[in-house]
């Protein structure tokens, strides 16, 4: 049965479409490839029973004719994203036993193109985190290395994609997607904010929220997307002859390791031999994003949460880093901080969505790291403030709202590394694009 190879989205559902393999033998794969890993501790839930049904479903509308964009695939879905009559825990105690009456906007549309819900993956609590390491599921372990972190929130999605299948979906407030996808040697795309109808999931920040995709490839990010957003597909030819691709000084200045200096110089380089054109341009207000991030992140969480605390009280089930957010989202709107905390921090983003715009006006995209490092030791961060660290590159980009998708590129010693490119509002096929010229040789 392990001769099904379950990396391609695309390649999959294609011999499904054509009934070379059957949709059940795909996930009945993929049930097996789970188990297998599950010392990684990816999923907080596997489907089977329900997988196996809606694999049986698919097979049969195949027989009378019909065709899916994502026939049979095999996806894994972030425990925050509501899934009618399976468990949805936000990685919490206070839902370890909340079942949504109802699918998320995005459930919904994955199942009309055929897709196989197959688990709930692991995140850190309520989505935050840089880790996984706040998850009251415990800690996944990096598929490339197991004493390291896989990343989060979203670690469980893209560690599950990096091991296991082939798709997978989460969430990115402000680098949640692309700094595990980083980690784990996965390709993760952030769309622009409101590409993608958020009802359904359980999110805290609702000005920066998006739901995001996890794949092997560029190719299988733009199917998903298309299936996710409702655009039209559209095929990547990888061609970026003509292209100009920024580097602001700012993200050269930033603190990073010399092997992610390196692959950031390495993917100028190889983009430039694939006839991209890479220009100096600059992002001035760089520095103030992770700052703006929290201030307003940390707010808008409190509001959130307040809702949920209304139906399920019991906060002495939360674990520490929610109750830190929350503290500080608090302090963040009390008294005078209001005004110059939470309010400065609204006009900060302001200026730092115009710089990025800015920017991009004089080039069609813009690429920097992902992470300052590769995936650190589990149990090596304890100061939560320098995990916060690890998001400079991808919080601002959150605050602007714009697309970005994290591609695998370079390594550190066995560790993958990964390179972000920014795009316009709206160009998610562009970046992806870029990202797909990028890892071809
Ligand atoms: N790591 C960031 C944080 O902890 C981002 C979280 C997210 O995108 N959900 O806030």
């Amino acid at each position: 049965m392990n001769e099904i190879d379950l990396s391609s989205a695309l390649s999959l559902a294609e011999k499904i479409n054509n009934r070379e393999l059957s949709a059940v033998a795909a996930v009945e794969a993929c049930l097996e490839s789970i188990r297998k890993t599950e010392d990684l501790n990816n999923f907080i839930t596997v489907c089977e029973h329900e997988a196996l049904e809606a694999a049986k479903r698919v097979d049969s509308d195949i027989k009378n004719g019909k065709r899916f964009l994502l026939a049979g695939v095999p996806i894994a879905v972030k425990d925050n994203i509501r899934t009618k009559g399976i468990k949805t825990t936000c990685a919490s105690e206070l839902l370890s036993d909340f079942v949504p009456d109802y699918d998320a906007e995005v459930i919904l549309r994955l199942k009309a193109a055929g897709a196989v819900i197959i688990g709930k993956t692991n995140m850190d609590e309520f989505a935050f985190g840089s880790a996984n390491e706040y998850s009251a599921y415990g800690v996944v372990k990096n598929a490339y290395d197991r004493t390291r972190v896989a990343g989060g929130s979203s670690g469980g999605s893209a560690n599950a994609v990096s091991a296991v299948l082939p798709l997978s979906i989460g969430t990115d407030t402000g680098g949640s997607v692309r700094q595990p996808a980083a980690f784990c040697g996965v390709v993760g795309l952030k769309p622009t904010f409101g590409a993608i109808d958020g009802r359904g999931v359980i999110g805290l920040c609702p000005s920066m929220e998006q739901v995001g995709t996890f794949s092997n490839s560029c190719d299988d990010a733009a199917i998903l997307f298309s299936v996710l957003s409702g655009r039209t597909p559209h095929n990547l030819d990888g061609k970026i002859n003509g292209k100009t691709i920024g580097i602001a000084k700012e993200f050269l200045q930033a603190e990073m390791t010399e092997a992610v200096r390196n692959a950031l110089s390495l993917a100028a380089e190889r983009l430039e031999e694939k006839g991209a054109k890479v220009v100096e341009v600059s992002v001035p207000s760089f520095a103030f994003g992770l700052a703006t991030y929290h201030v307003l992140s940390s707010a808008e969480a409190v509001n959130s949460f307040q809702g949920i605390i209304k139906e399920r009280p019991q906060t002495e089930l939360l674990g520490g880093e929610v109750k830190r957010r929350m503290l500080s989202g608090a302090v963040v709107l009390s008294g005078d901080n209001y005004d110059n905390l939470y309010i400065k921090a609204a006009k900060v983003r302001t200026v730092i969505t115009r710089d990025y715009e800015c920017a991009l006006s004089s080039c069609d995209a813009l690429l920097c790291p992902t992470t300052a490092s590769a995936a650190t030791k589990i149990g090596e961060v304890t100061d939560p403030q320098k995990g916060h660290r690890s998001d400079s590159f991808l919080a601002p980009v959150s605050l602007a709202g714009l697309p970005a998708v994290s591609v695998p590129f370079g390594a550190d010693n066995s560790l993958p590394l990964g390179v972000q490119i920014i795009g316009k509002r709206n160009a998610e096929y562009e970046i992806l694009n870029i990202g797909k010229a990028l890892s071809a040789m």
